[in-house]
């Protein structure tokens, strides 16, 4: 038997059960929370790595609507992250909503009941609305290197990382040099018999300043609660500051170059390896990455810095593209995710039967980082363009819940209300006009032009197959909050589903 409810949402990492607080909080209870998994958490159940820790200060790293104070680090490390979203399930009786090894497999819009068919595998469900929160990094991505198969030992990528293999005395094989690597790579160094890293591409790592928050610190906090509000406050403040050197004025990242540059010179004292570790492109063209252990960890004699990506394998011989080799146990790929071709985007069928992926087959684009056209009365939370170089995410997701709760608002208001007896009552949907869609698209690509992710010299996850940029938001987290405060109806096509009349309810 399939359930119906006003709204489905799919994930239960910060955006589902962001989503799932506030439909609360609006009064709606008529909704679930599909999981594919079997707890709540998202990416921080998912990444347990050895040193898995978040780049942003965890007081801005969390809900505005739910604050800790006592988080134990300036940046928490992943159980930390997952026990407060754990919490927050609890204290916002989320429980009874959660539907847990429900992964989604297919959903797809029927234009006659004005409603959503979904498939999971735990069930079949009907939703008026759904909620897509399936995380633009979740979905993890191994490259396709020839001989791959022929390797005999044991292969895993940092987000399912596999803690029933010890690492202990083994020759590791780390591929990859983004943000999960250079947390992986000192963790794991002083363990392994020998570490070999094979970097594609060198990223710009600046100092990490973290501390433990000390008692009589969480005491004030949970004292005088503003104070929280404050430190929150002002971590925001700082980083809104930086944006305009990302998107407008990239040259003055200059500066920054030169202390990235001098924090590998303090700790790096092989000219060798500095020039094997030097970018050659702009600071902040790639994620910008924190960290004070990875820089010492590579001078130790136990590791190899090998240039050029890995190209081939040949058994348990593992050659890089510059024709280096090496030997290895066990390779773990730090290669990141399905970010530009979501998954998700294959399983949802739109109005006119074409999937979400065929129809952003020239590259995703999503009204106000939100609603695509032809998908009516369906959302994504962290859509195209909502992704930050420099800040907390949980900022540009509280601004999509903002968007969320005003659309459900607006449906309301919308749907003709049932008449004597409670018969009739016709459903609304909202679908987003293609010419909002692409406004809204051609806005945020003008502004892209300028920014380092565009101008700064190299390739990254952000930019498509296309090399367009259809992740980052290339303005500040305040710009974004106000473009998504209210739904315009003016971008959006109203669809009425036909009102029953007395004697087809009764029938
Ligand atoms: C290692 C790592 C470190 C990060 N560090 C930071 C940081 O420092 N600062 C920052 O701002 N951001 C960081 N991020 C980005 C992070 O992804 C976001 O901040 C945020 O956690 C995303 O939340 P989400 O709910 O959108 O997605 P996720 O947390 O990815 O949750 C998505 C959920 O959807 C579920 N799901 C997916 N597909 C389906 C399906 N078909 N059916 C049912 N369920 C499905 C998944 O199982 C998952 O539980 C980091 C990401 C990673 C991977």
């Amino acid at each position: 038997m399939a359930e119906h409810v006003r709204v489905a949402v799919v994930g239960s990492g910060f955006g589902g059960l962001g989503a799932a607080v506030r439909l609360r909080r609006e009064g709606i209870t008529d909704f679930v929370v599909l999981e594919r998994s079997d707890s709540v958490g998202g990416t921080w159940r998912d990444n347990s790595y050895p040193g898995c820790a978040c780049d942003v200060p965890s007081h801005l790293y969390s809900f505005s609507f739910a604050p800790n104070p006592d988080w134990p680090r300036t940046f928490s490390g992943q159980e930390h992250i997952r026990a407060y979203l754990e919490h927050v399930t609890d204290v916002f009786g989320l429980r009874p909503h959660l539907r847990f090894d429900a992964e989604v497999q297919r959903m797809t819009w029927d234009a006659q009941e004005l409603r959503w068919d979904i498939e999971t595998s735990g069930g079949r469900y009907f939703a008026d609305v759904v909620v897509s929160a399936t995380g633009p990094l979740s979905d993890p991505k191994i490259p396709d290197i020839p001989g791959l198969d022929t390797f005999p030992g044991k292969v895993f990528h940092s987000a399912r990382w596999d803690h029933d293999h010890d690492l202990t005395g083994r020759r590791v094989a780390m591929v990859g040099t983004g943000a999960s690597a250079i947390q992986i790579v000192p963790a794991i160094q002083p363990q392994v018999e020998r570490l070999t890293l094979f970097q594609r591409t060198p990223p710009w790592v600046m100092p990490r300043v973290d501390r433990s928050i000390s008692g009589a610190e969480r005491a004030l906090h949970r004292a005088l609660p503003f104070t929280t509000q404050l430190r929150r406050g002002l971590l925001w403040g700082i980083r809104e500051l930086q944006v305009q050197a990302f998107t407008k004025h990239p040259d003055q990242l200059g500066l920054v170059e030169k202390l990235a540059r001098q924090n590998m010179a303090r700790a790096v004292k092989d000219p060798a390896l500095r020039a094997k570790l030097t970018p050659d492109y702009r600071i902040g063209c790639k994620r910008i990455l924190l960290s004070s252990s990875y820089y010492p960890a590579l001078t130790r004699p136990n590791v190899d810095v090998v240039t050029g990506g890995l190209s081939e394998v040949r058994g348990s011989t593992l050659v890089a593209a510059d024709g280096t080799e090496a030997e290895a146990d066990v390779i773990v790929f730090g290669t990141g995710f399905h970010v530009t071709d979501m998954p998700i985007a294959d399983r949802v069928v739109g109005a006119d039967g074409r999937t979400l992926a065929e129809s952003w087959k020239d590259g995703m684009e999503a009204l106000r980082g939100a609603s695509a056209a032809g998908f009516p009365n369906w959302m994504t939370i962290i859509g195209p363009n909502t992704g930050l170089g420099n800040s907390s995410m949980i900022l540009m997701i509280e601004s999509q819940l903002n968007y969320m709760a005003d659309y459900l608002r607006q449906l309301d208001v919308l749907g003709v209300p049932p008449g004597p007896q409670g018969t009739g009552g016709g459903r609304a949907a909202l679908d987003a006009r293609p010419s909002a869609v692409h406004a809204w698209n051609r806005r945020v690509q003008d502004r892209m032009r300028r920014t380092v992710w565009n101008t700064g010299g190299c390739t990254s996850w952000y930019l498509d197959s296309n090399g367009r940029n259809t992740t980052i938001w290339p303005g500040t987290t305040g710009e974004f909050r106000r473009a998504t405060r209210r739904v315009d109806l003016a971008e959006y096509e109203v669809l009425r589903a036909p009102a029953l009349k007395k004697d087809e309810v009764t029938a």
